[in-house]
């Protein structure tokens, strides 16, 4: 099984937090592990095991071509000793790509398809024709989020946090949020922000979790106004604050979901959203591999090294 490594929890010191009295600290889940970063780290731990578990020799997964999830199961796999094949969202595989690069480089079998094939990935006719063509595999769903996702992200919150009466997350697919809902204490409110444009997110969540039969003991806020344009899409003002916390903090946030979710929860604070007291931790999903694409992509410098 993977081994995780100690998490740290950076706290930030700020004269805005002084004044309204709210701590705040910052849990760094993207150190939890050298290749598989983030949450990933749990949503990938499950579901590993259980393709070992089931002698499967391969596993196969979905995902678009910057994708945190495509980058951390190339190299979780290859830890357990299983080939792992991708498909890619889109008609190109661009050899400069570097989440690809990566991928390809600690063995992932590539294949890209277009986005209109793509959206057949959850249907039964076009699994079995992948097992066709690749063998068989264990599948784990685009995004990463099922019951064993969140069996593993139930596992992010531990005694450590409980002094905490914030937790701040962004939200993908929702398997993190789902994991760390299931083990919120009464007194905890989880913050979710969401990566992606659209209201249907509330119903797609309540939905989540019903299926999945979490019942969270604490309380649950959800906020949509920090897409910024939409998944994958930025403001100028979002690569700001991704510069301004670096400076002011030293840590690395990404443009997809981390910078959102940091912006969100530093406009909460100045809005008085925390009351006096308050203790608020982020999160830090990872995805920083994501990165050096973002800037490849767009041309904008983010903050750190780049290399
Ligand atoms: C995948 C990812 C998310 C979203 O997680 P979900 O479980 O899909 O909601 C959030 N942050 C980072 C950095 C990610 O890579």
């Amino acid at each position: 099984m993977l081994p995780r490594q100690h998490i740290p929890n950076t706290q930030l010191q700020h004269p805005l937090l002084d004044q309204l009295k709210v701590e705040m600290g910052v849990m760094r889940l993207d150190q939890v592990h050298p290749t598989v970063s983030g949450n990933k780290f749990f949503k990938l731990k499950y579901n590993l095991a259980e393709a070992l578990k089931q002698n499967h020799k391969q596993v196969l997964t979905f995902g678009g071509a910057y994708s945190n999830h495509i980058h951390a199961t190339a190299a979780a796999a290859k830890l357990e000793g299983l080939q792992s094949i991708g498909i890619i969202r889109g008609e190109l595989l661009d050899s400069q790509n570097p989440t690809l690069r990566y991928a390809k480089e600690v063995g992932m079998l590539l294949k890209s398809i277009s986005r209109e094939l793509y959206r057949n990935k959850i249907h039964p006719e076009f699994l079995n024709q992948l097992r066709q063509d690749w063998g068989e595999f264990y599948l784990i769903p685009e995004g990463g989020t099922n019951a064993l996702a969140i069996k593993g992200t139930t596992e992010i919150l531990s005694s450590n946090q409980s002094n905490f009466s914030h937790l701040a997350t962004p939200i993908g697919t929702g398997g993190t949020f789902a994991g760390l809902a299931n083990s919120l204490l009464p007194q905890q409110e989880l913050i979710g922000i969401s990566a992606l444009k659209g209201e249907a997110f509330h119903a797609e969540m309540k939905h989540l979790l019903h299926k999945h039969r979490i019942k969270s003991k604490g309380n649950i806020a959800l906020f949509t106004q920090y897409h910024h344009g939409g998944y994958a899409k930025w403001s100028s003002e979002l690569i700001e604050f991704i510069h301004w916390f670096w400076e002011s903090f030293g840590i690395l946030l990404d443009p997809i979901y981390t910078g959102k979710m940091a912006f969100a929860v530093w406009d909460l604070l100045q809005k008085k959203y925390f009351k006096p007291g308050s203790r608020v931790l982020l999160i830090h999903t990872g995805g920083l591999q994501g990165n050096l694409g973002f800037t490849q992509r767009t041309g904008i410098i983010l903050p750190g090294p780049l290399t």
